[in-house]
């Protein structure tokens, strides 16, 4: 069945793998949103020929709209953050992809949902500093919130039935355990950007390779799915499959537990949420069980990984403490990617930040930009 898609963050990892789905089912590209890879995007409106097109930095925008110029069909540009939210808002799509990293993607998250559309959602940041603004717009507005993040995606394809998953008592949050998996604190003192952005399963944007061999991804994720899923955070146990291949499982009042597998390859879960409730053949290829032969299973380390630590002391202290986490990790992540921060000083920050403060209650979304500020500034004031 044709659908047609707005698509932000479209130069990314997640953004690319979107199109790569897109084009194999023909799918209608409405818009498009990018930060400042215009090359990628000029590549993308040639193939694609989306009616609007966002660019969030403007001198890049400037630049676009100087190569746009004369162009037969040349998309409609929408420029700077109030671009971006803009066409997130904007009728035509059946679904909104919001593929952005960051904080960045929560004012279009909003945006999406409050225009009443369904959102297929990569840019777990939403969630984690905003998670009680956006699911009350989706419970209000009475859109779909579709997992995009791999592990929520098969912990929803292990949902759906709907009479067991009345009777959901756990969830087992898969994580690769990243490229430092087993080292100590003292191995991982001396740990440099190239060292991290080794990822031994997954190509991923920088930022998320980084949070991955932190743990701090698996942190945003269990806070991710907790709003998702309903369950407290001691109901969501972290099991460190190092193969990816389980993508994530749910435990039912019977101690049953279904499991959702394949090829770790983004392109399954993408298109799921894309294509849900059904299913359409993949580019992705079968899994191979005879080459596969073995599955290992391990415990995540929270005494050496203390960005996972202190993302469920986030969540367990409620209101904004999540956002203050993920500000801080934006912040730190940043540093370090500039060699101005050394590797262990992340989880040091994000915990830092979380224990700073009780950060409880309701909130509004001008209290979430000003605690993300906070944050940066904590992490810049305790380097
Ligand atoms: P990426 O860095 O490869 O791409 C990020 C995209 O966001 C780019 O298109 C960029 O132009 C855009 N962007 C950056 N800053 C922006 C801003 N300020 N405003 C608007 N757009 C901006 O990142 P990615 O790996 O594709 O990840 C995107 C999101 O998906 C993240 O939230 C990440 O956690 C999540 N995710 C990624 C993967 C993966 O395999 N890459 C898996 C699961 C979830
Ligand atoms: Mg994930």
């Amino acid at each position: 069945m044709s659908k047609t898609i707005t698509l932000l963050g479209s130069t990314g990892s997640i953004g690319t793998q979107s199109l790569d789905v897109a084009r194999m089912h023909g799918y209608t590209i409405f818009g498009l949103a990018a930060h400042s890879r215009i090359e990628i995007l000029q590549k993308q409106i040639a193939e694609f020929h989306p009616r609007y097109v966002a660019v969030v930095d403007e001198a890049a925008c400037d630049r676009l709209e100087a190569e746009l110029t004369g162009m037969a069909d040349a998309p409609r540009l929408l420029r700077g953050t109030e671009g971006l939210r803009t066409l997130a808002a904007m009728d035509g799509p059946d679904v909104v992809l919001n593929a952005v990293v960051g904080i960045a993607g929560l004012p279009a998250s909003l945006a999406a949902i409050e225009s009443g559309h369904d959102l297929a959602l990569a840019n777990k940041e939403s969630l984690v500093t905003g998670g009680h603004l956006v699911t009350d717009a989706v419970r209000r507005k009475g859109v779909r919130l579709l997992p995009v993040d791999s592990e929520h995606s098969a912990i929803f394809q292990c949902l759906q039935d709907q009479h067991s998953a009345k009777r959901l008592t756990k969830i087992l949050l898969t994580a690769s355990g990243g490229p430092f998996f087993g080292m100590k604190q003292d191995q991982l003192a001396g740990k440099k950007k190239e060292d991290a952005l080794k990822h031994p399963n997954w190509n991923m944007g920088a930022k998320i390779t980084i949070d991955s061999a932190t743990l701090m991804n698996k942190g945003l994720e269990l806070i991710e799915a907790v709003w998702l899923f309903g369950l407290p955070e001691d109901k969501i146990q972290i099991v460190v499959q190092r193969e990816s291949v389980i993508h994530s499982a749910v435990q039912f009042a019977d101690n049953s537990v279904i499991a959702q597998m394949g090829v770790p390859d983004m392109r399954i879960p993408i298109q799921y949420a894309l294509t849900w409730p059904d299913r359409l053949p993949s580019p992705v290829p079968e899994l191979d069980f005879a080459a596969l032969k073995s599955l290992s299973f391990d415990v995540a380390d929270e005494e050496t990984f203390r960005c996972l630590a202190a993302c469920k002391k986030a969540i367990r202290k409620g209101g904004l403490a999540p956002c203050a986490a993920n500000g801080a990790n934006e912040e730190a992540v940043r540093l370090f990617l500039q060699d101005k921060i050394g590797f262990l000083d992340i989880g040091r920050l994000v915990e830092g930040v979380v224990d700073s403060q009780s950060f409880g209650g309701d909130y509004t979304l001008q209290d979430v930009y000003d605690c993300d500020a906070m944050a940066r500034a904590y992490v810049r004031a305790h380097l």
